[in-house]
């Protein structure tokens, strides 16, 4: 007998930073998730996840008052069906942001428990037979000393990471001299084996960006991510035609039209759009359909462990992000979460997305 949803739960969880995370345009205050329990007649639960840094608050009403209740009765396997009627149900209100947080959560949670019902790891519901994929550790805040940086990097590699990310625009961007300073440090600390990322979180400009690419190219960098604003898509494409370092960018993008701009306009080597922002697995499927026609790579933005069943089954997907800075309340938040191996994800041989919640943590934060 089909499943029919009967029951739309949502909680609000965050977690206060203290310490100096910032990066060169935004401090870190406050990390959390918004997570939506989607219930079947016949008590299967999807989980899905979004964000909870800043204004979850509204993403809940908007679920709790405007979404949920069009979900009720539904049937769980119409995941596009439900995602289209949304996408024409919030078109007016925002087509970006807080909506599309909203959505990708449902949208998750209906993958979930598709591969529930089917009793399927959702990576296999989508072709996919990977059973595990290279993820890399992501820090190095410019709030950090250089030798606070230097450390967390070594750290990284100690673990068994062989890709590392750490943030470039030092002074908020106003001192290129230092950043080249730094990434030599990381560098030279980490050995030449070691694949180095850097981020800027959009906080050059295009001609500052390159200035910096060429300064340092000779340390051997495998992407330079969000150079600059993120809508800047002329500055993203200059930047790209200035330098030989490939462009990562998309962290901050939505849906497939934001895809399509990034790369009709030729302004992204790695397409790094997050599930859990950009429109839910419905919509990164065809995110990463768009990047394999242009043949560029495809590598989600952080929530690893959201992502894991995606990027095992999507032939162009490079690598996962883990957060250090998220990990501590991930590992509250999900039971058993897969943890990095030797640089790796395992994915999980269980029914749907295994995103299994830790409720008695999760009330006990519930900001409701
Ligand atoms: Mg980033």
């Amino acid at each position: 007998m089909r499943h029919k949803i009967g029951k739309v739960d949502v909680h609000l969880v965050s977690y206060p930073i203290t310490g100096g995370f910032a990066d060169a345009t935004r401090k870190v205050e406050t990390i959390g998730f918004l997570l939506v329990r989607i219930t079947t007649d016949q008590g299967l639960e999807g989980i899905g996840v979004t964000y909870h840094e800043v204004g979850g608050e509204a993403t809940r009403e908007l679920i709790v008052h405007n979404m949920a209740p069009k979900l009720i009765d539904r049937d769980p396997l119409q995941s596009e069906v439900i995602w289209q009627e949304f996408f024409h149900y919030l078109r007016g209100v925002g087509r970006k942001g807080l909506m599309y947080c909203a959505l990708s959560a449902i949208d998750i949670a209906l993958w979930d428990l598709k591969g529930k019902i089917a009793g399927l790891p959702v990576c296999t519901l989508l072709g996919g037979n990977a059973t595990k994929v290279p993820v890399y550790a992501s820090g190095g805040w410019t709030s950090y000393s250089d030798d606070e940086l230097v450390d967390e990097m070594r750290g990284m590699v100690d673990r068994g990471f062989r890709t590392v990310k750490f943030k470039v625009g030092f002074d908020g961007g106003r001192n290129i001299r230092r950043d080249a300073v730094r990434v030599r440090k990381v560098r030279e600390a980490v050995g030449p084996d070691i694949q180095i990322l850097v981020d800027a979180n959009n906080c050059f400009d295009a001609a500052t960006a390159v200035q910096l690419a060429n300064r340092i190219r000779e340390y051997d960098i495998a992407y330079f991510e969000e150079p600059v604003f993120a809508d800047d898509i002329p500055g993203l494409a200059r930047f790209k035609k200035g330098t030989d370092i490939p462009l990562a960018t998309g962290e901050h993008e939505y849906t497939k039209f934001g895809v399509r701009d990034l790369l009709v306009n030729e302004a992204a080597d790695l397409v790094q759009v997050d599930g859990a922002r950009a429109g839910g697995y419905t919509e990164m499927l065809k995110c990463a359909a768009l990047t394999q026609a242009w043949n560029v790579k495809f590598a989600p933005h952080a929530m690893e462990n959201v992502h894991l069943h995606l990027a095992a089954a999507v032939p162009n997907a490079l690598f996962l992000e883990r957060l250090l800075m998220f990990e501590e309340i991930t590992g509250l938040v999900f039971k058993d979460a897969p943890k990095p191996l030797d640089g790796f994800m395992h994915v999980p041989n269980r029914p749907g997305l295994a995103l299994d919640l830790d409720m008695d943590f999760v009330r006990d934060h519930d900001q409701a």
